[in-house]
């Protein structure tokens, strides 16, 4: 028998598609007389040239981008805002590529909505009512895997400890030997790092703890075969991965016990797209479509969006699942850009040229990060090569505390700095600036 959260999960898809098309009607016409960014954006399109979903690719595609620019041009909650102000109880907010974040704002029905979704998630991830789960993501700095996530478990009925990244390792290691919750929630990094030092802080090997379950997310690699057979045997436990993403709640895909690809957990919630991340044409969604992630809210409103691109690509794995989950899987590769994931927490190389640039004249501006780790995603502070201007009169040691501090207050991430004299980083030319430089993995 299929357990699932809840019923529209094992749906036939044809009746999810039914129900998406009148969410979907209903979504678009309180955008158009809700939203100010959409009144602007839609002018030239006839409401009644969009009568079903089909049509939706016919509307032009939602960015970041715009939306930074709404949240400046209205500010607190920009052009796309909807609800009522009164109505707003929470507001996340999600990274920037110059280092500002966009702002989130949620309804308490918008909540729910994350909620049903998180739910979804976490139990499909192995999670169960009255499970004592770790929380082990952080828990600062507004990341939505903090708190948001703490909400889906409470909502899916489990006992949380909402320790979070930043109490550390020997008190998160600790507070697991003493309450021996069964499941975590975590990184994959952290979830190497707890392993892996637990011998040396506890005297006892991670297997030898109580959790058997591990939820991972906010960074690629959960799902990646060999990245998961090392947490599973650091453990001895059953790891699941999962995705989602900042503007829309916290997470919406998840691996079912089967543990190949990710299913969709947004019914009712969230419709979703493919696109040509280059010629940004529609993928129809079947076994093999590659693409980019666009997702269209059906019943947000404080901030509701319309094919918004959230920059993942993604392999559609799978149409259907023995476990009975109706919701096609999915395999993520990692983010259109060049998005770096810092513990958890997301970093833009421009963001990181945008503050090292902003201490000139001590500094040229030019700089490299050095990228000794594979793929996007590293637990390790990140190494950066900055020149000093000639200028300058600080002594090297000086500057690097300087960039050292303010990234991490500006971007709340740890960077180890290099300083190297004027001229010693290539100069871009006429080329796209390329601040990532991929080093030798020792
Ligand atoms: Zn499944």
């Amino acid at each position: 028998m299929t357990e699932t959260f809840d019923e529209l999960e094992v749906l036939p898809w044809s009746e999810i598609s039914e129900l998406h098309e009148d969410l979907f009607q209903k979504q678009l016409d309180y955008v158009l007389s809700q939203s100010d960014f959409y009144q602007q954006k839609y002018s030239g399109i006839s409401r009644t040239s969009i009568t079903s979903l089909k049509e939706l690719p016919n509307l032009p595609l939602t960015t970041k981008d715009e939306l930074r620019e709404s949240l400046l041009a209205r500010p607190p909650l920009g052009l796309h805002a909807a609800a009522s102000l009164a109505d707003i109880v929470q507001i996340q907010s999600s990274s920037g590529t110059t280092g500002m974040p966009t702002f989130v704002a949620a309804t308490g029905q918008d909540i729910e909505t994350w909620n049903s979704m998180g739910a979804r998630v976490f139990y499909a991830n192995g999670f169960r009512p009255r499970d004592w789960v770790m929380h082990a993501y952080a828990m600062g700095r507004g990341f939505v895997g903090g708190l948001v996530n703490i909400e889906h478990l409470q909502h899916l009925g489990c006992c949380v400890i909402p320790l979070g990244a930043e109490s550390g390792t020997e008190r998160l290691l600790q507070a697991i030997d003493h309450l021996k919750p069964v499941a975590m929630c975590a990184t994959p990094s952290m979830v190497n790092h707890l392993g892996s030092v637990a011998q040396e802080v506890l005297g006892k090997s991670a297997s030898d703890l109580s959790i058997r379950k591990i939820s991972v997310g906010g960074e690629p690699g959960g799902g990646v075969p060999a990245i998961r057979q090392k947490m599973e045997e650091l453990w001895s436990a059953d790891v699941r991965d999962m995705m989602g993403g900042a503007d829309f709640g916290s997470t919406y895909w998840a691996e079912c016990d089967v543990k190949d690809g990710m299913h969709l957990c947004s019914q009712a919630a969230l419709h979703v797209e493919l696109i040509d991340p280059d010629t940004l044409e529609s993928v129809p969604i079947e076994e093999g479509a590659t693409g980019e992630l666009v997702y269209t809210t059906l019943r947000r409103q404080a901030t509701p969006l319309i094919r918004y691109r959230m920059g993942d690509i993604v392999t559609v794995s799978d149409m259907s699942c023995s476990c009975g989950r109706t919701g096609y899987r999915i395999k993520a590769h990692g983010r259109a850009d060049d998005m770096l994931i810092v513990r958890g927490v997301n970093v833009f190389p421009a963001a990181v040229k945008d503050v090292v640039t902003q201490l000139a004249p001590d500094t040229t501006g030019y700089l490299k990060i050095d990228l000794d780790f594979e793929g996007h995603s590293t637990y390790e502070p990140l190494k950066i090569r900055v020149e000093q201007s000639e200028r300058s009169t600080l002594n090297p040691s000086e500057l690097t505390r300087m960039v050292e501090d303010e990234v991490r207050t500006r971007l709340t991430v740890r960077v180890v700095v290099s300083i190297v004299p004027e001229g010693a980083i290539e100069r871009p030319g006429a080329q796209k600036e390329k601040l990532l430089e991929r080093i030798k993995v020792s």
